[in-house]
């Protein structure tokens, strides 16, 4: 064999293992790690959980109150009332279903800043208007900002406009992925999203989505991706982050 070829073959092998090594999805915890004992979804616990297990991000759901308090909360109504329309102080008597209060996202930072393993994974959810929402993005960023956080978060919404202005607003290296599963990866690429966070479903309608947001040069990460088969399905196709409600099953998928 001529000395070529065995550079060549050396160099095709490393390519191959550093591919392998890059293929390997991280775990994002769904709400955090909250099907576990003392947990409860976006709650404090369910990141120290995420935390606890080594999870590679942690996703959580925000939400302002009118008086420009950042809160975590997945369905934004509490007893009929949407949070972004009330104040701080009506939620003061909410529990989660392991006790604790209703996180602030200060609180929340402050206990992820802590370690460097764990991202936290920010839903900017849609608000009653454009306003309220803009609220909570400049709100999120200045928050994460203040807890020297900006390279250790990334952004998520299904709101075009909430991703739009976190790009427009945020730091020049902001991590801003699009939930809507609607649009083509080359399109957001083309607006300055640096990833495509979409629905299972979504990406097997489109699997040349896969290749494209790669070309692309998208980070790709896929919701919410709970049984085996599926999780098996994503890591052939190399995606970047799975996010489910089991990432200690998908833990030992990955094993
Ligand atoms: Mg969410």
């Amino acid at each position: 064999m001529k000395i070529g070829k065995i550079l060549w073959m050396a160099v095709a092998l490393c390519g191959a293992v550093v591919a392998n090594a890059q293929s390997k999805p991280g775990v994002i915890a769904h709400r955090g790690y909250w099907k576990t004992p003392g947990a409860a979804q976006n709650s404090i616990a369910s990141l120290e959980k995420a935390i606890a297990i080594g999870a590679e991000g942690s996703e959580l759901d925000v939400y302002i109150t009118t008086d420009g308090v950042v809160v975590l909360h997945h369905d934004g109504v509490i007893d009929g009332k949407l949070i972004d329309e009330g104040t701080y102080a009506d939620l003061q008597n909410e529990k989660l279903a392991n006790g604790e209060p209703i996180p602030t996202f200060e609180a929340y930072l402050d206990v992820a800043r802590k370690q460097k393993h764990t991202k936290p994974i920010i839903e900017i959810k849609p608000h009653s208007s454009k306003d309220r929402e803009d609220a909570a993005v400049t709100a999120a960023l200045d928050l994460v900002h203040k807890a020297k956080m900006d390279k250790r978060v990334e952004y998520i919404s299904f709101s075009r406009n909430a991703c739009e202005r976190l790009i427009a607003q945020g730091p020049k290296k902001i991590k801003v992925a699009y939930l809507g599963s609607d649009i083509a990866p080359k399109e957001l690429a083309e607006q300055g999203y640096t990833g495509l966070d979409y629905h299972i479903g979504a990406m097997r309608n489109h699997e040349n989505w896969f290749d494209e947001a790669k070309a692309a040069g998208l980070e790709i990460n896929v919701w919410t991706v709970n049984d085996e088969a599926s999780m098996k399905y994503l890591i052939g196709k190399g995606v970047d982050y799975i996010t489910t409600d089991e990432p200690e099953l998908l833990q030992r998928v990955l094993k």
